[in-house]
């Protein structure tokens, strides 16, 4: 499966859909590195407490990064990496470093004096209880996981419409939707496609 990761020089923050697989987690921060040398990584953003979007934060832990998550997964996150880990031997294993992490509450702000990046809590999810949502302001840019358009021949998601209630109360006002599991890498989606999958959703099922 393809992911897609958004690193932000923004006095050094990463923003990531955690990696299921170590290896390409420890890529997305070695990236991150090269991209920006100068830069200590600050933070690493967890969308969500599931298993693909967690795993890979074994990578960043160690590195003394903080991990940012909806404040439903606070406790979730600092138990799951505070246990002794004696299967695997990653960084986390052979470091014992404790995860240092801030749960988001409703909304959270990262921003230095060029660029922002907003987080905000997504409500009666039933996905999950503890999502957040990303947002860069001057770039016009959405990101988000697990709010996809469906596959060929499926019904659009409850979870679409629930997104779209979101944006609208946060006016938040964006031109490219970054998914984090892209069913077509090369496209980014647009607000339009976003509405129209918004509209597919409303209609009664027998249309
Ligand atoms: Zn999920
Ligand atoms: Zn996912």
């Amino acid at each position: 499966m393809t992911y897609r990761v958004i690193a932000l020089d923004l006095d050094g923050t990463l923003l990531d859909r955690q990696k299921r697989i170590l290896p390409e987690s420890l890529a997305v921060l070695a990236e991150a590195k090269r991209l920006f040398p100068t830069k200590k990584v600050k933070y690493v953003v967890n969308t969500h407490p599931h298993f693909d979007h967690v795993a890979g934060l074994v990578a960043f832990i160690p590195e003394g990064i903080t991990v940012i998550t909806d404040d439903n997964n606070k406790f979730f996150v600092e138990a799951a990496f505070s246990e002794p880990r004696t299967l695997l031997d990653d960084g986390l294993a052979r470091k014992k470093k404790a995860p240092k992490v801030e749960g988001v509450i409703d909304d959270f702000v990262l921003k230095d004096a060029t660029r922002e990046l907003r987080l905000h809590h997504v409500d009666d999810l039933e996905h999950s209880e503890g999502m957040l949502i990303a947002y860069l302001p001057a770039e016009r840019i959405l990101f988000t996981a697990d709010f996809d358009p469906p596959l060929k021949g499926r019904a659009v998601d409850a979870s679409i419409p629930i997104l779209l209630k979101t944006l609208d109360r946060l006016k938040i006002d964006f031109d490219r939707h970054v998914t984090v599991h892209p069913l077509t890498p090369d496209h980014l989606m647009t607000r339009d496609e976003l509405l129209a999958l918004g509209r597919a959703a409303e209609k009664p099922a027998q249309e």
